[in-house]
């Protein structure tokens, strides 16, 4: 045989798509796994990690692709950010952002931290996203048995999952955990009324909206920073994103794992460039602040991070660069 040369490939790749075009080497799929890729689905999407004698389900949300404006980042050109994503395999002009929430279970308790985009968007998205609920089901978690909900922060990926599509209660028998700093700010109307720009408006609107929904106030309790929420979930202060932006340590039998929220987004874009201002960075030099902090803690103590806008299962190591950090996804593993 001869050496692998690029040429090769390219006819390799070739004969491959030719041999199955007449069909041969795939005639044999099982006619389920045949419909399955008919409808375009993916299986059910959950991943599942001990910390301790703590069970975690990272559960996916799904995936919000758009083509990007000018000011995505707010201190770099479209240029840049294009380069960034040429270098990380992605297509250019186009964004990417993945959703993971995750479910802690301790003990017979259920805690879920933050909801992912809602049932109501899993249509509007015509399935890429608003997927939570769905893929809680298929990981075997009964919304109904969920007994926390603990909320990061008041933008819409993060909390509209708390509501259905009819604006009953996705999960009707928990409280609802939210930070006192966060709910301090966003629940005051003269902060509200200082708002000008749309994205603003925006957020103040749709978390009124949610958070005005009289079952969800019934439900309602705030948390303080550097406290324990519930049982082995710490809550840990890491303003910027939002002025009450807060993260999470779920810690069991020495071991633990740092649930950060949107300290960045995509790591692709903002791990390997700590100083790029995403334009949902409500205060951007405290939010850049926050990501250098607790990303040298990360790297220094080799504590495993689980990134709400990571690539699923969304779980990484951290370790520093020239130009400031890469994550290193920890391996698949087949048991728990
Ligand atoms: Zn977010």
């Amino acid at each position: 045989m001869s050496e692998l040369t690029r040429r090769g490939l390219m006819t390799a790749a070739a004969t491959v798509a030719a041999t199955s075009a007449m069909g041969p080497l795939f005639s044999a799929q099982p006619a389920r796994a045949q419909a399955a890729s008919a409808a375009g689905q993916q299986a059910a999407g959950w991943y599942r990690y001990k910390v301790g004698d703590i069970e975690v389900t990272a559960v996916t949300d799904g995936i919000n692709r758009f083509k990007f404006p000018d000011t995505f980042v707010l201190n770099q050109n479209r240029d840049a950010v294009n380069k960034a994503l040429e270098a990380a395999f992605m297509q250019k002009d186009m964004m990417e952002i993945p959703y993971t929430p995750i479910v802690v279970k301790n003990g017979g308790k259920i805690t879920v931290i933050d909801t992912g985009t809602s049932e109501a968007n899993f249509a509007n998205s015509k399935g890429a996203a608003g997927q939570f609920t769905r893929n809680l089901a298929a990981s075997g978690i009964d919304a109904k048995d969920v007994s926390t909900v603990i909320i990061s922060h008041y933008h819409g990926d993060h909390i509209n999952g708390l509501l259905k599509a009819d604006n009953s209660l996705t999960y009707p028998n928990a409280e609802i955990l939210v930070p006192a700093a966060e709910h301090k700010y966003f629940m005051d109307d003269a902060e509200m009324n200082k708002q000008s720009g749309d994205r603003m408006v925006g957020v103040f609107k749709n978390l009124r909206r949610v958070f005005g929904n009289a079952e969800v106030v019934k439900r309602v309790k705030t948390y303080d920073a550097g406290k324990e929420v519930v049982p082995g979930v710490n809550a840990v202060a890491t303003y910027g994103h939002t002025p009450g932006h807060t993260s999470h340590v779920v810690s069991s039998g020495g071991k633990s794992v740092f649930v950060q929220a949107d300290i960045t987004n995509v790591p692709f874009l903002f791990t390997r460039n700590p100083g790029w201002h995403l334009m949902f960075d409500q205060i951007p030099d405290m939010a850049e602040a926050t990501r250098r902090k607790t990303y040298d803690m990360l790297a220094t103590d080799k504590v495993m991070l689980q990134g709400f806008h990571y690539p699923f299962p969304a779980v990484a190591y951290i370790e520093k660069t020239s130009s400031g950090y890469r994550e290193v996804p920890v391996p698949w593993s087949p048991t728990i």
